[in-house]
C-alpha cells in the first residue's frame, strides 16, 4: 500500500547512533567518568527496593523536587523529560502548530531541526558569522521578520563551545515576543556569568533546559528538565506521555543529585582538562592547518581550511581506536576524556599531523 507514511517522516533521514566499540570515545560529549563506587551501591540498593510491579509516579515529583534542590528552582516551574531530547519534541508539539515558523541558528545542536521538522513546523535557519558569532539584535529581527512562535539555542552551543552572557540571553528573550528555549546542557563547565536559569519561571516566555547526561555522568538514565512560566509547564505536563520516566531512572537520577556535591567536583576537573586540551590543540594548529575555537564546554571545535584533512584524520583516528566527532566537512569536535585519553589522542593526533 503506499502513502501510508506521509512526507515529514519521508524527508527526514534516519539517526544512525554510532554503536561501534573504541577504545577511547571523545564523540559525544559525554563526561569520561562513570558513577562512583559509593554511588553503584546506592544504586543498587535502592533498585532491590523498588516495587517493579508498579508504574513509576508520572509527575516524578521527588527528582524534581531534588533537582529544584540542587538547582535552586521552583517545581511549580519544573518539568521532568526521558533526556532533554524528549523535552525537546514535546516544546515543539507544546508551543506550535503544523505549518508554524521555528527558528534555529547554524552551526547548533541538530536535533533542534529534526524534532521541529517532526512537529510540522518549518524550520528557519539564521546562520552564525565566523561559525559561534550570534548578532542577537539581528537574531531577533530574524525572528520576528519571519512571525517564528519559537527560537531555540543552546548557551554554551554545542558544537561551537561558545557561550553568551547572562545580560545577552536576557536582553534577547526579552526582545522576542515569542518562545525561547535556552539549552543550558553544558553551563556546568562554563565561566560565571552565563545561565538564565535563575530566571526561568519568572519570564514568561524563556525555557531553560537541563539535563543529567552531561556533568552528572548519567546520560544512561536518561533525564532532563525544562524550567519555564507556569503556563509553558502546565501545557508540556498536559502533552507528555504520563509515565515518561521509568521508575529505574527516576530512583537512580534522585540518587544521583543526593550526591551532586560530589559529583560537581568532577565538573572542576574536567574544565581544567578542557582548556589543557585546548591549549594543546591550539600548539598544533599550524602544523595541523586548522583554527581552535575558544570553548565554555566540555568539547573543543576544530575548523580546518582542508576539509578532506578532517576527514583523514578522523577516519585515521578511528582505526587507532579513538572516536572523535567529524562535521560539515571542515571540522572535528573532540569531547574532553580523562586526563589519560587525552594525552593519548593528542599523541595520535600529533603522530597523524
Ligand atoms: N542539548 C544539547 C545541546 C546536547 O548537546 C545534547 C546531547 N548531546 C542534548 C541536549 C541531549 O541531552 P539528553 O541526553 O538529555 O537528551
Amino acid at each position: 500500500m503506499s502513502g501510508l507514511i506521509p512526507d515529514k517522516v519521508k524527508k527526514i533521514s534516519e539517526y544512525v547512533p554510532n554503536t561501534t566499540v573504541y577504545r577511547i570515545r571523545m564523540d559525544a560529549n559525554e563526561n569520561p567518568y562513570s558513577a562512583s563506587g559509593e554511588l553503584r551501591e546506592e544504586f543498587a540498593k535502592r533498585l532491590s527496593n523498588m516495587e517493579y510491579n508498579r508504574y513509576p509516579d508520572p509527575s516524578a515529583k521527588e527528582l524534581i523536587y531534588k533537582f529544584c534542590e540542587v538547582y535552586d528552582c521552583d517545581p511549580d516551574n519544573t518539568v521532568a523529560g526521558n533526556g532533554s531530547d524528549e523535552l525537546i519534541s514535546i516544546l515543539f508539539s507544546a508551543l506550535t502548530q503544523p505549518g508554524d515558523n521555528v527558528a534555529v541558528v547554524m552551526p547548533d545542536f541538530s536535533m533542534y531541526g529534526f524534532y521541529a521538522e517532526l512537529s510540522g513546523c518549518n524550520v528557519k535557519s539564521y546562520i552564525k558569522n565566523n561559525v559561534s558569532e550570534i548578532n542577537f539584535n539581528e537574531l531577533a529581527e530574524f525572528v520576528s521578520d519571519n512571525d517564528c512562535r519559537a527560537v531555540i539555542l543552546s548557551n554554551p552551543c554545542n558544537p561551537t563551545g561558545r557561550a553568551y552572557s547572562e545580560e545577552t540571553i536576557l536582553s534577547f528573550v526579552k526582545k522576542c515576543g515569542c518562545a525561547v528555549v535556552i539549552d543550558e546542557a553544558y553551563m556546568e563547565f562554563c565561566r560565571e556569568g552565563c545561565s538564565v536559569l535563575k530566571f526561568s519561571g519568572q519570564i514568561e516566555n524563556l525555557v531553560v533546559l537541563k539535563t543529567l547526561s552531561k556533568v552528572f555522568g548519567m546520560a544512561a538514565l536518561r533525564c532532563g528538565f525544562a524550567v519555564t512560566s507556569n503556563e509553558i509547564a502546565s501545557a508540556l505536563r498536559k502533552i507528555k506521555s504520563p509515565y515518561n520516566i521509568s521508575m529505574t531512572s527516576q530512583v537512580m537520577a534522585c540518587t544521583a543529585l543526593e550526591h551532586a556535591k560530589q559529583i560537581f567536583s568532577v565538573a572542576s576537573e574536567l574544565r581544567t582538562a578542557t582548556s589543557k586540551l585546548y591549549e594543546s590543540l591550539c600548539g598544533l594548529s599550524d602544523k595541523g592547518g586548522y583554527i581552535t575555537h575558544p570553548t565554555d564546554a566540555n568539547f573543543v571545535l576544530l575548523e580546518f581550511r582542508d576539509g578532506g584533512r578532517a576527514e583523514r584524520l578522523f577516519t585515521a583516528l578511528r582505526e587507532r581506536g579513538i572516536s572523535i566527532r567529524y562535521m560539515n566537512k571542515n571540522y572535528l569536535r573532540i569531547s574532553c576524556g580523562t586526563d589519560a585519553e587525552n594525552k593519548e589522542f593528542l599523541k595520535e593526533f600529533e603522530e597523524l599531523l
